[in-house]
């Protein structure tokens, strides 16, 4: 049996305290040290819970002797809990580092899930699920953010990225320019607090409701686009969706797809995404 302590990788409210979940309080209350995005910020939250466990600072510029520091007290036998100032560490938030360190040297990781803010957009922004790319934030810059967006334009996966509020304006124009304004998006903000705004549209028209409302210019924001259609979706044409209609009607997605594709010459993964998005609808 192992007597080296566990590294619990915590997650935390993104908003919204009561989406802590039991575990994590549990976890935090019985571990030797909490290692801390911004121990100040995470102060009141560790305070509502009575979690009275030593804190310490830990991001990933953290110099070596401080992660140092962590991994001995875990070799030595104590628990640590790593937490960030909200959501789930590592996801555009510090600790990798430590993970990546501890479990080069044997030492047990235990996630401990909770709130994550581009699950909660992407779950409730009605695009595309069953493949995303999340890209965390864009380049603050316009030429750099713009060189990246146009990599991504044929991307047919949902875009996920998180968006300082000062720039969403700017990054929404950028993606109408580069995007087309039809391109779907999603803006999911401030979710689980008082002010949650999730709402959807062409991005060019997106993009005028933001300018003219100063407040969606305001708190925290996931941005979600639509991926592009594949280029083949453009030539479904009238008879091949007559026929994927008919098959749905008698089959399965799957076998749908797959009895499609051979009647109408189109690529089965593409009948197959089409008729997810469309068997279901009417
Ligand atoms: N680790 C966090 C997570 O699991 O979501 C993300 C940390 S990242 C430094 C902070 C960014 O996440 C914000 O700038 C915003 O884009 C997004 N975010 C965090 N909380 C949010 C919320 N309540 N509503 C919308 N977006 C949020």
């Amino acid at each position: 049996m192992s007597t080296t302590g566990i590294l619990y990788v915590v997650a935390t409210p993104i908003g919204n305290l009561a989406d802590m979940v039991p575990r994590a309080v549990e976890a935090l209350q019985t571990v030797a040290l909490i290692a801390a995005e911004d121990t100040r910020h995470s102060s009141r939250l560790l305070a509502h819970f009575d979690i009275k466990t030593p804190t310490v600072a830990y991001h990933d510029h953290s110099d070596d002797q401080r992660t140092e520091q962590i991994l001995q007290r875990l070799l030595n036998g104590e628990s640590v809990a790593l937490i960030s100032d909200a959501g789930t560490p590592l996801v555009s938030d510090p600790g990798y580092r430590l993970v990546r360190h501890a479990r080069q040297r044997g030492i047990q990781v235990v996630p401990v899930p909770g709130a994550c803010a581009m699950i909660a957009a992407l779950s409730a922004a009605g695009l595309p699920s069953d493949r995303f790319a999340f890209e965390g934030f864009l380049p603050a810059k316009q030429t750099a953010r713009c060189n990246v967006l146009q990599s991504l334009v044929n991307e047919t996966r949902t875009l996920i990225f998180y968006e300082a509020p000062h720039r969403i304006l700017e990054t929404l124009q950028d993606v109408a320019q580069i995007f087309g304004a039809e391109r779907e998006v999603v803006l999911a903000r401030e979710l689980t607090k008082t002010f949650e705004t999730i709402r959807g549209g062409a991005v060019g028209e997106m993009a005028d409701w933001v300018a003219s409302d100063t407040n969606q210019q305001r708190g925290e924001i996931v941005l979600l686009i639509h991926g592009a259609i594949a280029p083949a979706a453009k030539d479904m044409g009238t008879e091949s969706e007559r026929v994927m209609r008919v098959l749905l009607e008698e089959l399965p997605i799957k076998q749908a797809a797959s009895l499609g594709a051979k009647l109408t010459g189109l690529k089965k993964n593409f009948l197959y995404q089409w008729a997810l998005e469309n068997s279901k609808k009417e």
